[in-house]
């Protein structure tokens, strides 16, 4: 099946911790400190891979971790940094944070990439620690923990010539004639749950995308229908083929009510150039109503040309056509948003504080949770420096107006601290 959005979980890896390590020497009872910092966690990067066609890679898995930082070591050695977890897409894949539904970034070049989540910086090692006035610093920092996050894939194949009409005019058939695609033909509507995309080869120098597009039926606009979730595959397209079912009772209703669909939808593709072909018409029934089609549309005010997909009659000249207007056509509409770096939360300094029943003072807030996280709470000096980030936060001054008082509990986020003025 094709799969066209999926949700998949990326976390980056945590920084390695720095470590508190002094100098061994033969003969020196105690040396410098020399404990290194800890490795960067790996960052978690989606990247175009062009010969991909489908999200189908994401269908059983759905969690991707970066590896972590490893630790630093004795005589200033740095941890390894984590090795980046790479997702490989298809061009057209629109990456949406899936909790805020903002997008992340449009992926269209083959090659590109857009960073979703950074690794966790590495912990400081006490080497970094020592100065004049604290020779023997006991004191390091623990690696920055990983970013989690749920993303929602989009796949917008990038078609340039999209063909629409209702269930059973044909479109499966022509697209397989006009290209490699085998797409599923059958008799009965809605069958071709899926969009196929083929490319068609008119000569050496002239080829163009094409895209069936299915489902287009009543109520497509409100996503009631099968619509919606594959008409956004011809948001790009620059031109249509509007294909008719030449065995329809009322040709010209169908192909308004196509139009009807197309304009609620999505307002510019119902301004795209339309070449309209009615097909089927190897069949007797359709020969012998031909001209009182042509003569509705014309009455109508469109141009139409018959055509048989089956018979391969009058297909290369349409695609010829489409070609043609794909030529005169404007390039194709920026996406909506264009935000191709990765973007870091604005309010990741704000907190928050509560007041459990129990009496106990609970910190909510991303920076002050994560500076909790990176202490060593071993370390006098460590314990020192965060609550000096707590007076840098504004934590201090809140939970003092908030009335704490020494001998309360803090909490924030595992680590329960007692409070003092
Ligand atoms: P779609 O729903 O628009 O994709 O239509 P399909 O391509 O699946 O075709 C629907 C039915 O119409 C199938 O049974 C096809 O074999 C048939 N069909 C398609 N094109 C022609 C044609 O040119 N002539 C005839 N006689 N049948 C056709
Ligand atoms: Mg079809």
């Amino acid at each position: 099946m094709f799969l066209d959005e999926v949700k998949v979980n990326v976390a980056s890896g945590r920084g390695g911790d720095g470590v508190v390590h002094f100098r061994r020497e033969k003969y020196v009872p105690r040396g410098g400190p020399d404990g290194g910092d800890g490795g960067r966690g790996g960052d978690v990067i989606v990247r175009v891979d062009p010969k991909l066609s489908s999200l189908s890679p994401f269908r059983r898995k759905h969690h991707f971790r970066a590896e972590d930082g490893r630790p630093g070591g004795g005589s200033n050695k740095t941890g390894r940094d984590g090795e980046a977890c790479e997702l490989m897409v298809p061009p057209g894949t629109v990456v949406f944070d899936a909790a805020s539904g903002a997008i992340l970034g449009d992926l269209t070049a083959p090659g590109q990439t857009l960073r979703v989540c950074r690794g966790g910086r590495g912990g400081r090692g006490n080497a970094r620690y020592a100065t004049s006035r604290n020779q023997a610093p006991r004191m390091a920092e623990r690696g920055e923990p990983s970013e989690e996050r749920w993303l929602r894939f989009e796949l917008r194949l990038i078609a340039d010539i999209g063909i629409i009409g209702v269930p059973n005019a044909g479109k499966s058939t022509l697209l397989s004639v006009l290209t490699r695609a085998r797409p599923k033909i059958a008799d009965y509507p809605f069958t071709t749950l899926t969009p196929n995309l083929g490319i068609a080869e008119l000569d050496d120098k002239t080829t163009f995308v094409l895209a069936d597009i299915p489902g287009l039926i009543e109520g497509a606009h409100e996503g009631t229908g099968l619509g919606a979730r594959f008409l956004r595959h011809i948001r790009r397209t620059r031109a249509l083929i509007h294909l008719i079912d030449g065995l329809s009772e009322d040709p010209v209703a169908d192909y308004a009510q196509i139009n009807t669909e197309l304009a609620l939808f999505d307002e510019r593709l119902s301004e795209l150039p339309q070449i309209v072909a009615v097909n089927k018409l190897d069949l007797p029934d359709v020969q012998q109503r031909w001209e009182s089609i042509q003569g509705a549309f014309g009455a109508a005010g469109v141009e139409v040309r018959g055509i048989s997909a089956v018979a391969h009659q009058g297909v290369l000249e349409l695609a010829w056509e489409a070609y043609r207007a794909l030529e005169e056509a404007p390039s194709p509409p920026p996406e909506p948003a264009d935000l191709p770096v990765y973007r870091p939360e604005q309010d990741f300094r704000r907190f928050q504080i509560v007041r459990d029943p129990d009496g106990t003072w609970r910190v909510r807030g991303k920076a002050v949770e994560r500076a909790a996280d990176m202490t060593y709470w071993e370390y006098d000096e460590a314990v020192r420096r965060f609550q000096k980030t707590l007076s840098k936060l504004g934590v201090e001054q809140a939970l003092k107006e908030a009335g704490a008082k020494t001998g309360d509990s803090v909490r924030i986020g595992d680590y329960e601290l007692e409070w003092q003025d």
